[in-house]
């Protein structure tokens, strides 16, 4: 790929198979793996993500929408696909079109796509969502058995999948074995009813770490994949896979008192060397990080001086001699020095996931 600002993420799909492997070594051997791979695969590019991770034989995929899942089924991906996030019933078409799995959790929905369905001769798999306590999209689980019967009950409708979400995994254990009893109760439920559900699944990345009872027969990690933690001091071994660059596009002396950048909330304290790098927070680099976050120049951790621009951040380095084209890393690793997405986060006040999402379609994405 052509490019002329040179700014880019390097996606290391290395890392991401390595990182896959990690995470099938702590499930059975016939658990499936369902990778989320919504928001353009947490920003780490969609269709090239898909692709290796089909070498790796992930068994479904994950996504947040229709048009999500039809950019996988364009580039001839062939495994299931899960639209997680719930549709519209003016938007049912694609479903068939592109065979694509819905989210239900309501029978309006249900008795929609069972009337498309029985026109198309056709049945259609869905998966039904159930709120354990998310607040989010999901059936009540106090209401579910009725409705899941009722839903079981229509002729073109096959429930190939039942799940839920964890409200928080990574800081509540009560909250979440609470959950998951709610679950599992209602699954056990609907087989004394004679209702046999293929797909059970409830794991996220932190549940997958430390809920095995989450496991069921299906996990859905996304941000482990990714090689980024979704908390402190685990165990596991996972390598980031994507790396943000830069290089130094400008390098000036200034003198002692010299404001940097809007508001000149940074001024130098004696004279120094000012590198401009071409990127902001148009790329989506966080503008919060102003004064604050890392970089790394000649392996050498320096600090963002002054407000991150639109297009551009600088940069003091001292009195280090750097020239111009020299790389500089915003997250990943040079010389053996390291930034993570995770130590960024922390710094912007939000969790990785915003960080590595928040990555703009101006940056490309180079793929290792
Ligand atoms: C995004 C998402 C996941 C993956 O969460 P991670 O924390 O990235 O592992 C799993 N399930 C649902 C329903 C999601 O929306």
């Amino acid at each position: 790929m052509r490019f002329y600002r040179p700014t880019w993420a390097e996606i290391d799909l290395e890392s991401l198979a390595h990182n896959y492997k990690q995470i099938k070594k702590l499930l059975k051997p016939k658990t499936k793996v369902m990778v989320t791979i919504k928001a353009d695969a947490y920003g780490h590019g969609l269709i090239p993500v898909a692709k290796k991770l089909l070498r790796c034989k992930v068994d479904y995929f994950g996504v947040a929408s229709i048009d999500e899942g039809i950019r996988l089924r364009k580039e001839n991906i062939k495994v299931p696909i899960l639209i997680l996030g719930l549709i519209l019933k003016k938007d049912i078409g694609p479903l068939f079109r592109y065979n694509l799995t819905p989210t239900v959790c309501d029978q309006d929905l249900a008795l929609c796509l069972n009337r498309k369905a029985a026109r198309l001769r056709k049945p259609i798999k869905v998966h039904i969502k159930i709120d354990t306590g998310m607040g989010r999209i999901g059936i009540l689980s106090t209401n579910s058995e009725n409705i899941v019967k009722k839903i079981n009950s229509l002729e073109f409708i096959r429930i190939e999948g039942i799940f839920t979400h964890l409200a928080a995994a990574d800081v509540n254990r009560k909250l979440t074995l609470q959950q998951l009893g709610v679950f599992n109760n209602l699954v056990l439920q609907l087989n004394k009813s004679g209702i046999e559900i293929t797909l059970i699944h409830a794991a996220n990345s932190i549940a997958v770490l430390n809920f095995k009872k989450s496991h069921f027969n299906l996990v859905r990690p996304g941000l482990v994949i990714y090689g980024l933690y979704p908390k402190k001091n685990l165990k596991i071994k996972l390598k980031s896979v994507l790396n943000l660059k830069t290089r130094i596009i400008y390098v000036k002396r200034v003198p002692a008192g010299y404001g940097i950048s809007y508001g000149h909330d940074y001024v130098t304290r004696r004279g120094t060397n000012i590198v401009t790098l071409p990127i902001g927070y148009g790329d989506g680099y966080p503008r919060n990080l102003s004064n604050c976050a890392p970089i790394l120049i000649r392996g050498k951790r320096f600090k963002i001086s002054g407000r991150i621009c639109m297009d551009q951040l600088m940069v003091d380095v001292g009195n280090t001699p750097v020239k111009i084209g020299e790389e500089a890393v915003l997250i990943g690793v040079q010389r053996g020095n390291k930034i993570s997405a995770e130590e960024l986060a922390e710094l912007a006040k939000t969790i990785p996931y915003e960080i590595v999402c928040g990555l703009g379609g101006r940056i490309p994405r180079v793929y290792l």
